[in-house]
């Protein structure tokens, strides 16, 4: 069969550190394994435009792989060339960049590596919501500038301790963004999701669930985005909705980009309705140089804590999606059934509630 990856280009990086794995350069460490079985193995980090390699082989490509770090966006109007392809894996967690829907006519599966990184996401979340409400940026930039003005930063600094937190989503990262929430004792923990967590893992983290979306941004001084990216919640968060935020809440978004409208979160940061914005995901990757993320600050100089997508892409992570990417071909090649919770789209049906009511 031939297998086709997309992943990002390591350069260096990668030539120095084989841990590295999802990056062209070392291949997910699939090359030795699918060669000895006898398939074709193509990698390539080339997949904008017609000319790209991507959209080159995808004609008589079996497998393809991609990561959503470097997504090699799958429409339906390339599904419709890709006369051979009969899986997608996304080597990592989130399978947006592939027109889902499409691939269920089409009857072509999508599995991912679920679990693979939400602890490294969970994690960054955390970070990122602390970097923001102790504004850290504005205080690190003095520090390697020279600078030393004290006064400049506690004045947009605050303590987490006491603040309402929500959850946009509470599958597998929401739940540990609320665990690891826990110890710092918040005014609240809230979440809006079509499904309720478990009464136990409910309990267990002291949240309460919020059915109306509106509601639930008003009562938060932080929200988390943590669902998946679908027709449901592409462009959710937008100048409507942040309408009824808080003032100066602080809102992360290490889910996908496209879930929050680029232009009316940057507005929202620069008029200071939002009093920061923190994620690595960004609606079109890479970014280009002029997004309004990379350069959107708030009235007072900071809010900004963005960052390339890297969240889900430590080297534990790699380590976890590579392992799980090479699982997932050996069960397809031997047949052998996939592990129900790596299942987005089976034969011909969405497997994964994650990604929409249906
Ligand atoms: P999950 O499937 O375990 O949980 C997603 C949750 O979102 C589910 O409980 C689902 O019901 C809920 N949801 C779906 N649509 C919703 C909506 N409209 N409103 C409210 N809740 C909704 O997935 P997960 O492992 O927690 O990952 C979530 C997403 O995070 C992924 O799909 C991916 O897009 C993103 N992600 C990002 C990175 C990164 O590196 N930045 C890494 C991993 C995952």
């Amino acid at each position: 069969m031939k297998v086709l990856a997309i992943l990002y280009n390591g350069f260096k990086a990668a030539k120095a550190e084989p841990r590295l794995l999802g990056t062209v350069e070392n291949e997910l460490g699939l090359r030795a394994y699918l060669e000895s079985q006898g398939h074709e193995y193509i990698v390539t980090s080339s997949k904008e435009g017609p000319d790209s390699d991507f959209q080159k082989h995808i004609a008589d490509t079996d497998i393809l792989i991609t990561t959503p770090f470097h997504p090699g966006y799958l429409t339906k109007e390339l599904m419709a060339k890709a006369k051979n392809l009969k899986v997608c894996v996304t080597a990592g967690v989130g399978s947006d960049h592939v027109d889902l829907n499409a691939a269920v006519d089409r009857k072509i599966q999508v599995l991912e590596v679920s679990g693979s990184n939400v602890v490294s996401v969970a994690e960054q979340v955390m970070m990122s919501i602390l970097l923001l409400v102790r504004n850290f940026v504005p205080a690190h930039e003095q520090a390697i500038s020279g600078q030393w003005q004290v006064s400049d930063i506690a004045r947009n600094a605050f303590d987490l301790e006491g603040k309402v937190v929500g959850t946009l989503g509470a599958g597998r990262i929401g739940h540990r963004v609320l665990q690891r929430l826990v110890p710092f004792n918040t005014k609240e923990l809230l979440y809006f999701d079509y499904k309720a967590l478990p009464e136990e893992a409910e309990k267990a983290v002291g949240a309460r669930r919020v059915e109306d979306l509106k509601e639930f941004v008003s009562q938060c001084d932080v929200v988390t985005v943590n669902a998946p990216l679908h027709e449901g919640t592409k462009g959710l968060i937008n100048k409507d909705l942040l309408q009824h935020f808080k003032p100066g809440a602080w809102l992360v978004n290490t889910a996908r980009g496209a879930i929050c409208n680029a232009d009316d979160v940057a507005a929202a940061v620069k008029s200071g309705q939002l009093r920061g914005y923190a994620g690595d995901v960004w609606n079109v990757q890479p970014a280009p140089a002029d997004h309004p993320w990379r350069s959107m600050r708030n009235p007072l100089g900071g809010g900004n804590g963005m960052t390339p997508h890297y969240s889900g892409t430590t080297l534990d992570a790699q380590q976890r999606y590579a392992e799980g990417t090479k699982k997932i071909l050996q069960n397809y090649f031997e047949n052998k059934p996939q592990d129900p919770g790596n299942v987005i789209v089976g034969v011909g049906k969405y497997e994964s509630a994650s990604y929409g009511q249906r």
